[in-house]
C-alpha cells in the first residue's frame, strides 16, 4: 500500500520552515500532499492561486509531492484524498497547545487518521509566513528564510505597495 500524507496549511507564502517539513515527510512517506487552504474568513497576502504557483515551484526538486487545494473540513479532505496521516510542523512549545487541539479534533471526528509532528532544523524554529512578510514589507532580509521564487514574489508585492517618494 502506497502510504500518503497530507500537510495542510495557508502557505501564505510558502517558506524554508516549510519545506524542511515537507522534505522530511518525502522521505517517509510514498506520496506528501500539500493541502493549501483556501479560507474566506483569513486574509492572505498572496491568493489561493499564487500561493499554489509558489510552492509548486518551490517543491520541483522533491519528486513524491504534489500541490493541492482544500476548503472545508480537513478531515474530510483527508478521506478524499484517502490520506493516512496529517502532517504538521511543531516549532516551539507556543505552537504545541493549538496543535494538541487540533489533531485530538480532527482525531475525534475521524478516528483512522493520525496526526504526525515533525521538527524543522531548529535555525527554521522562530520562522513563520506572517513574520516573514512583515520583515519583507518593512525592507528587512528575509535571505536564507524563503525559497528564491518565494524571495523574489514578496519584493515585487511590497515594491509596488511602496508609494513612489514624492521628492
Ligand atoms: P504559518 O504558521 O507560518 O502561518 P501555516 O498555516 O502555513 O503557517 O502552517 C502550516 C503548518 O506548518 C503548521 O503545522 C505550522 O506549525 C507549520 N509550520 C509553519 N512554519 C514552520 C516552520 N518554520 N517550521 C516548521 N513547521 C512550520
Amino acid at each position: 500500500m502506497r502510504r500518503k500524507a497530507i500537510y495542510p496549511g495557508s502557505f501564505d507564502p510558502i517558506t524554508n520552515g516549510h519545506l524542511d517539513v515537507i522534505e522530511r515527510a518525502a522521505r517517509l512517506f510514498d506520496e506528501v500532499i500539500v493541502a493549501v487552504a483556501e479560507n474566506q474568513n483569513k486574509k492572505s497576502l498572496f491568493t489561493i492561486e499564487e500561493r499554489i504557483h509558489l510552492a509548486n515551484q518551490a517543491t520541483r526538486h522533491v519528486a513524491n509531492v504534489q500541490i493541492d487545494q482544500f476548503q472545508g473540513l480537513l478531515v474530510d479532505y483527508v478521506a478524499q484524498r484517502k490520506g493516512h496521516a496529517i502532517v504538521r510542523g511543531l516549532r516551539a512549545v507556543s505552537d504545541f497547545e493549538f496543535e494538541f487541539q487540533l489533531a485530538l479534533m480532527n482525531r475525534r471526528l475521524k478516528e483512522e487518521i493520525e496526526t504526525i509532528f515533525m521538527m524543522p532544523k531548529d535555525r527554521y524554529t522562530f520562522l513563520s509566513s506572517s513574520i516573514v512578510k512583515e520583515i519583507a514589507s518593512l525592507g528587512g532580509s528575509i535571505d536564507g528564510l524563503v525559497p528564491p521564487n518565494v524571495h523574489t514574489a514578496l519584493h515585487q508585492r511590497f515594491l509596488q505597495a511602496t508609494p513612489s517618494n514624492p521628492t
